[in-house]
């Protein structure tokens, strides 16, 4: 037989033709010298195997987006029935079942103020669509001073220049602040930082201060707070109190200024509730939702917003108030169709329910690290369970970062059969909702191992 035309080609040849074109993201190239891509076959479940056949644990989602494991045979099932009656089409002057079911959907199932749901095609480009919307509604109802954004410090809100200039991890945005607009940056309710014997609602709420001091000063000019419900993901897994956004909803109604909640890393069932706003009661003026809504299959992002904000555009064309902006890609129906599919699931298989005893078992499991001698912290919040490790974890000393320790671990897993990706120092698990208890168990002990390699000199 043929090897390479019934097997295709071996992962080393791949590889090779890969470094020759391939600039991949989030990536120094050069690292690929000592550490090459790994050439993926197929995966099945929460598994991921290469040409090799050796199998990895996607213990972080495939950058958290996969939900209920790779080639779901379910999910499968409707891309493919939609396949065969419409990929796409233009979405302006034309609509289609799986677009308008899921938008229905998402407004149900979203907190109640939401009843309007643009659609993009990624998490970057949403949060461009609530921060334009948000800054248009003002013109719109006559307050063009109002053009400034909130963020919290250590926020992350995508790439592009405009969700880029909202967030605040210095590592990908500080080379580019000469492109980025200028936005007011609040402290952080991230509770790593607490005092000893402070709870998470006090901290929280401490920090809530010179939120209040920022908008009682700024309302004038502030169009939005936005913020990343109750964990800051890329910020390295820092989790806080759900009474801050609590606070914040009332401080933004009480001063006149949107709230943007990006939920696009946290939504569908992260933190353990189908949303995070739900666990502070709040309704946001602008959601976005991306990564878990096609369970990781397809590209698709949405924002949901109130029936005022969209009032506000709904006008005579002459008064040039409409919302003209677009992406080729918008409402996607093979991408609808995934996420349909995946909105099923969640109620078909009460998923929210069954992931209360799969969070408590991660939980208990990971919180024996917390024993390590180089472990400063493990915090959970829902399915996201995150383990910090310092050079000195008494006095929260960090390793010198050209270290790279997370990269070791990161190296270590791949050795033992599990996909880990730290960020910094800090391990995570964000693993698919399909995830079973022996995988568990591998993931949390190919960790530990893994921490004491990087650990130990
Ligand atoms: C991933 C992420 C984004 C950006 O989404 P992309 O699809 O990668 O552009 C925005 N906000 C948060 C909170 C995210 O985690």
């Amino acid at each position: 037989m043929n090897r390479s035309q019934n097997e295709g080609p071996t992962a080393d040849a791949l590889v090779a033709r890969d470094l020759r074109v391939v600039w991949h993201p989030c990536t120094q190239m050069k690292d690929h010298e000592t550490q090459p891509p790994i050439a993926v076959r197929r995966g099945e479940g929460a598994w991921l195997e290469d040409f090799a056949g050796r199998r990895y644990l996607d213990a972080v989602s495939s950058w958290w987006v996969n939900l209920f494991g790779h080639a779901n045979p379910r999910i499968n099932a409707a891309i493919s029935a939609q396949l065969g009656r419409l990929e796409h089409v233009i979405f302006a002057g034309f609509t289609h079942e799986p677009a308008v079911r899921l938008c229905e959907n998402l407004v149900a199932l979203t907190p109640s103020n939401l009843t309007r749901c643009f659609l993009a095609d990624n998490g970057s480009a949403a949060v461009e669509v609530a921060l334009k919307m948000s800054f248009h509604y003002w013109r719109n109802v006559g307050r063009a001073r109002k053009t400034r954004f909130i963020t919290l410090a250590n926020s992350y809100h995508g790439e592009t220049l405009g969700a880029l200039a909202v967030g605040n991890v210095d590592l990908y945005k500080d080379l580019y602040k000469p492109l980025l607009m200028d936005v007011l940056v609040a402290p952080s309710p991230d509770c790593y930082h607490r005092d000893p014997g402070e709870s998470w609602q006090d901290y929280s709420l401490r920090q809530f201060a010179a939120m209040e001091r920022l908008l009682a000063e700024h309302a004038d000019e502030v169009a939005a707070v936005i913020v990343e419900p109750l964990v800051q993901c890329a910020g390295g897994m820092r989790m806080y109190h759900p009474v801050y956004l609590a606070r914040l909803r009332e401080a933004c109604d009480h001063h006149g200024v949107h709230l943007i909640a990006d939920e696009i890393a946290v939504g569908f069932g992260r933190t353990g509730t189908l949303f995070a706003c739900e666990q502070a009661g709040i309704s946001p003026d602008f959601l976005c939702v991306s990564k878990g809504l096609t369970g990781g299959y397809l590209p698709l992002s949405a924002v949901l917003t109130t029936e005022n904000v969209y009032a506000a555009f709904y006008d005579d064309y002459a008064r040039l108030t409409a919302f003209l902006h677009s992406h080729s890609y918008t409402g996607n129906p093979l991408a609808c169709a995934a996420a349909l599919a995946t909105l099923d699931i969640f109620v078909a298989d009460d998923v929210i329910a069954a992931n209360r005893g799969k969070a408590a078992y991660l939980g208990a499991r990971a919180q024996r690290l917390a024993e390590h001698a180089h472990v400063t912290e493990v915090r959970q919040c829902g399915m996201i369970v995150a383990i910090e490790f310092a050079k000195n974890a008494r006095i929260r000393e960090p390793y010198n970062w050209t270290d790279r320790r997370g990269r070791r671990v990161n190296q270590y897993a791949l050795e033992h059969g599990v996909l880990l990706r730290p960020i910094g120092e800090v391990v995570y698990f964000m693993p698919p909702y399909i995830v079973t208890e022996s995988e568990i168990d591998l993931m949390v002990q190919v960790a530990a191992d893994g921490i004491e390699f990087a650990t130990c000199e």
